[in-house]
């Protein structure tokens, strides 16, 4: 039965006012025309008919696009679908000229710490890896820098970064800045407002969600920016999967739902640890599903406890549904300024109730 009042053009919403949660619902769907699906179909093709803007499966395809949408509306910009975090990230690194200065934490997710390192190593760039919480150090090397590569709240150490600071005094240095969004997710944290030039994501974790595919973004202002990363994306093949695509874009649409309560669980198991004889350090950003402990007795107990638990389970990755955690320098490439003891907890949507007896049954053995 058609409305007696159907919303005027003038009254209508435009998707630009939606808040985050309808945009996470709204964004990359059909248009809503009689017979059109709600939901982006997924479209397995390698090859299109000639004569339209698609021609083949490595340049673009309708479910990429979809996803893309809706990410991009989310951050604010326009997205590009990789396919994987660090084939973003080595897109992006690849864009930095020969023989530049590019500065990036010291603690971050290993694999962009790991490309950076192999890069120098072959004397591509010179890469100074600074502590990101320390405002004025890393403002005082940023001369000549050609790239700031910022991740925050870093991984697994949870330093945050002055994001405002920082991108005016890159921007000011003439280096573009890239915000590693993974851990935030654009739901607490919008680098592009904040006047990031890049914005990354694994959305393997968050925004996908469900611990069931790897698949990589970036978002961007910058029309020229999207224009250099879409040719190279065409260029070297760097392309989502249009199964994973879908997951992702499946995954986003309840993203809000599973940060607001990862978040609310993160925070109440914080209140619970704190003071805890475990545990030598708690560290939480204030905002997130993401908490490190360090136990008081060293990688031995972080060990024991990682095993000893029946709910939490021991995988690396994070911002699934399921609470998940590790000892990070399980990991030999781990930097050694991460304690040995260090412990990265995914706080995931179970109830709190059934994590915190878990998690506290297996801590107070070890206390
Ligand atoms: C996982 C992760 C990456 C790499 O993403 P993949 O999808 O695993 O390639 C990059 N940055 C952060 C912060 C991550 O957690």
């Amino acid at each position: 039965m058609p409305e007696e009042n159907p919303p005027t053009a003038e009254t209508a919403d435009t998707p630009g006012q939606r808040r985050p949660a309808t945009v996470a619902v709204t964004a990359g769907r059909p248009a809503h025309e009689p017979d059109a699906p709600l939901n982006a179909p997924l479209t397995m093709a390698s090859v299109y008919v000639a004569g339209g803007d698609l021609e083949y499966g490595r340049y673009t395809n309708p479910t990429w696009t979809a996803f893309e949408e809706a990410l991009g509306a989310l951050e604010g910009g326009r997205c590009l679908a990789f396919s994987s975090g660090l084939a973003a990230v080595s897109t992006l690194l690849d864009l930095v000229g020969l023989g530049s200065k590019v500065v990036a934490p010291r603690h971050a997710y290993l694999g962009s710490i790991g490309q950076l390192a192999d890069l120098e190593a072959r004397g591509r760039v010179t890469a100074v890896l600074v502590d990101i919480a320390d405002t004025d150090a890393v403002i005082a090397e940023l001369d000549d820098a050609a790239l700031l590569w910022i991740e925050s709240p870093t991984n697994p150490a949870l330093e945050v970064a002055d994001l405002p600071r920082l991108i005016a005094a890159a921007h000011d240095a003439g280096a573009y800045v890239v915000v590693d969004n993974t851990f935030a997710t654009p739901l607490l944290q919008q680098p592009l407002d904040l006047g990031a030039d890049l914005v990354l994501h694994s959305a393997t974790k968050y925004l996908a969600g469900h611990s069931d595919a790897v698949i990589g973004a970036v978002v961007t202002r910058d029309d020229e920016l999207h224009t250099v990363l879409k040719g190279r994306r065409d260029l070297v093949g760097a392309i989502p999967g249009t199964m994973e695509a879908w997951l992702a874009l499946r995954g986003l649409r309840t993203l809000h739902l599973r940060v607001e309560r990862a978040q609310a669980n993160a925070q109440e198991l914080v209140r619970r640890l704190e003071g805890h004889p475990a545990l030598a350090e708690l560290r939480y950003p204030g905002f997130g599903g993401i908490i490190s402990i360090v136990l008081a007795q060293g990688a031995m107990a972080a060990d024991l406890l990682t095993h000893k638990t029946r709910l939490w389970v021991h995988a690396t990755s994070l911002g699934g549904v399921e609470s998940t955690f590790e000892r990070r320098r399980r990991w030999k490439t781990e930097p050694t300024t991460i304690p040995e003891g260090l412990v990265r907890m995914s706080v995931g949507i179970e109830d709190v109730e059934d994590l915190w007896a878990d998690l506290s049954s297996a801590l107070d053995d070890l206390a």
